[in-house]
């Protein structure tokens, strides 16, 4: 049996970054995907991070990354079901970093997972679609390789960086985890790909040509349940999708289908797709239990890295980026294991402190009571939303009243709907949560 330096299951933003960074040092590295090609059935909302895919792909945007649109405009909304209170940032400024990398940009990912896929295979790594992997390979008590579904289908490696996404049971067979993931540490995301003209997408969301503008939609849509609605514009489609905790799914069974249909019938989101025809609708698991909910990230033979770790910032929707970032991470800490030629989990620890010392890590620790809010309280958005649109509403009603009984009217609805002593904890909780 041929013997590599690592074998990554998983062709996806961390496994191509790990396996890329591996390849680049020299090292044999075969990459294993169950899809028919990388990204075939993967889904995201999606936003892509430049900074982290530079790292991985120095000055990717010269090099026919399928970027779609550039993001220069993020909105929030606070939703009723009639209306909405927006807030948002839009600068030429926050488009590109200074050396021209973009900040954040749109992406379908069976284009750009493709397409990151194959500068790992140009840095030398050997990519095998199609082939899953079913079980990691034991021996002495270390990880030596994978079991493939193929014929004579067993690889043997030093090192298995494991990205297999979200619900990874090779976590659990590389003894990393000892229990599944619950419900309540998962989200669904439903997505459907609308197409309209590019000059149509410009038009209504005030963009110019490669433009683009991210829309998170929070309260209402979501009905009653933790998590939110997206739109996300590509070139010549607008990627509009929302999220919910499965938990809460299970508590309301509402179905995810009709959760989008609420979001895509939304009074402020139906003008922005009218005339749109879906060319794609696709349904995946998200991790949202973070720090909590992580596995152990190294053992003698294996790393895990991305959605397989549980690697998700819910709150900022990034997802992809902590796992492009993680997967580089790894794959360094594979190449100095093989310049020391010890793959114990003893050199292998140097990828926790790798992510110790990065946003990584630091992200999800300082979110990691957010998940148990967002568990706790699916209330929370819903309802601050209704006051913000009620003191909004109250406030540009030009009526004749003065503005103080205005501050005054609002401040009695607001306290008959939410007494002050439950604002008070509803702010210590969400203070808590995100300090
Ligand atoms: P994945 O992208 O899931 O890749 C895993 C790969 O492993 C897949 O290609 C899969 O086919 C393969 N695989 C799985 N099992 C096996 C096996 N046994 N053998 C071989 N191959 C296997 N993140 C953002 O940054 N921005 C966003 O806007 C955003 N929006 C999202 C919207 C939705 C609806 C969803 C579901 C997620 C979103 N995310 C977003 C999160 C983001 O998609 C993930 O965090 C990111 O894709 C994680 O990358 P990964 O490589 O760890 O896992």
């Amino acid at each position: 049996m041929e013997k590599f330096d690592a074998v990554v299951v998983g062709a996806g933003p961390a496994g191509a970054a790990a396996a890329a960074t591996m390849a680049r040092a020299g090292l044999s590295v075969v990459l294993l995907e169950r899809g028919e090609y990388p990204g075939a059935k993967n889904v995201m909302g999606g936003v892509m991070y430049g900074r982290m895919v530079a790292d991985v792909v120095p000055e990717f945007w010269t090099q026919g990354a399928p970027v779609e649109r550039v993001v220069v405009e993020e909105r929030v909304w606070l939703a009723t079901n009639h209306g909405a209170v927006s807030l948002g940032h839009r600068s030429p400024e926050m488009a590109f970093h200074p050396d021209g990398c973009p900040n954040a940009f749109t992406v379908l990912r069976a284009k750009w997972d493709r397409w990151f896929a194959q500068k790992a295979e140009e840095a030398g790594a050997f990519l095998v679609p199609s082939t899953t992997v079913e079980d990691v390979l034991w021996e002495d008590g270390r990880v030596v390789g994978v079991r493939t579904g193929r014929e004579e289908g067993d690889l043997r490696a030093d090192v298995v960086v494991i990205c297999d996404g979200v619900n990874s049971f090779l976590v659990e067979r590389a003894r990393l985890r000892s229990r599944p993931v619950e419900p309540h540490e998962l989200a669904l995301g439903v997505k459907e790909v609308v197409a309209l003209p590019p000059e149509v997408i410009e038009a209504r969301f005030n963009l110019e040509r490669g433009q683009g503008a991210t829309i998170e939609i929070y309260g209402a849509v979501t009905g009653g349940m933790s998590g939110y609605g997206f739109l996300y514009t590509n070139h010549d489609s607008v990627s509009v999708g929302v999220g919910v905790l499965v938990s809460h799914l299970m508590r309301t069974r509402a179905t995810p289908y009709d959760l989008l249909e609420r979001v895509k019938q939304h009074p402020l989101v139906r003008p922005l797709l009218a005339g749109g025809e879906t060319i794609e609708y696709s349904a995946h698991a998200i991790p949202e239990g973070g720090y909590h909910a992580m596995p152990r990230l190294y053992g003698d033979g294996v790393l895990v890295a991305g959605d397989a770790a549980m690697m998700v910032n819910g709150l900022h929707r990034e997802g992809s980026n902590l796992a492009m970032a993680a997967g580089r991470m790894a794959g360094e800490t594979v190449v100095e294991a093989k310049q020391r030629g010890d793959f114990s989990a003893r050199t292998l620890a140097r990828y926790a402190a790798k992510l110790e010392a990065s946003f990584v890590l630091q992200d999800l620790r300082k979110y990691r009571h957010l998940p148990d809010l967002a568990e706790r309280r699916p209330d929370l958005f819903g309802t601050y939303a209704e006051l913000a649109n009620l003191a909004a509403h109250e406030m540009l009603t030009v009526d004749g009243v003065p503005k103080r009984e205005k501050q005054r009217r609002i401040w009695r609805e607001m306290t008959r709907r939410r007494p002050v002593w439950a604002m008070l904890r509803d702010l210590y909780d969400v203070w808590r949560a995100v300090r």
